[in-house]
């Protein structure tokens, strides 16, 4: 069965839906145990209609979410002490706090030493480290993505996606068909393979917005080896 994503933006969040159409009379959104949301509208519901709905029941979806999200694999809850270690593009570094004038992040050795005039609280090493890793996103995966796009351009001619990056709850990127591949700022904790992976997902996504047999197929000729990548990817988080 073949679902298309869709999107809706609930404050700094977006909510990604799959979206089904049935000979039902009425919408119906529904949470899976793997966080994904799922919802049926009768045939010919035009989607802004779907989104509205959506975006109406937004609080009850992400407490549906944050109930399954207890029971999926994740990483240990972080404290942001010193000597907890934290990823960066697969490689675990080591937290150093240095009380300082002014918040930065410098990466030296295995460290990430975090200043800030107040490191005793947690949320503001949080903020740092979040913040150093949004510039480092923005500039990996802008590079990565530009990459695989002018390799995929000259074999496919498409519309140019627009790159955006957010934080997310459940899925390491997405496609609009408003053209948009949103990726996940998580996977900056990733190995560049991973995140290779991602974005070539979503590009073969511009072609086909599916999962079925010609995507995988697209994404194969692109990325012969998109399996592994992908086991990497679902492995490598810990
Ligand atoms: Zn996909």
């Amino acid at each position: 069965m073949i679902h298309i994503q869709h999107e809706v933006e609930y404050g700094h969040t977006i909510i990604n839906f799959a979206l089904k159409f049935s000979d039902r009379k009425t919408v119906s959104i529904s949470v899976q145990p793997d966080c994904q949301v799922l919802v049926t509208a009768p045939e010919g519901t035009v989607l802004s209609r779907v989104q509205e709905l959506v975006h109406k029941r937004a609080r009850w979806i992400q407490k549906q979410q944050q109930y399954f999200q207890q029971f999926l694999p994740r990483t240990p809850d972080r404290k942001y002490v010193g000597g907890e270690t934290h990823l960066y593009l697969g490689r675990q570094y080591r937290l150093k706090l240095v009380k300082a004038d002014r918040s930065f992040l410098k990466l030296s050795g295995g460290y990430l030493i975090v200043h800030h005039p107040d490191i005793s609280l947690s949320r503001n090493v949080e903020e740092v480290l979040y913040c150093w890793y949004r510039t480092r996103a923005e500039q990996k995966f802008r590079e990565r993505f530009e990459q695989w796009l002018s390799n995929f351009l000259q074999i496919h001619s498409i519309a140019l996606p627009e790159l955006r990056i957010r934080r997310m709850k459940s899925r390491w990127g997405s496609y609009a068909l408003s053209g948009r591949i949103t990726l996940n700022l998580e996977l900056i904790k990733a190995p560049v393979d991973c995140i290779d992976y991602v974005i070539a997902h979503e590009i073969c996504h511009v072609i086909y917005p599916h999962h079925g047999p010609k995507f995988y197929k697209l994404l194969e000729s692109i990325m012969p080896d998109y399996l592994t990548k992908k086991m990497k990817l679902e492995f490598s988080q810990s």
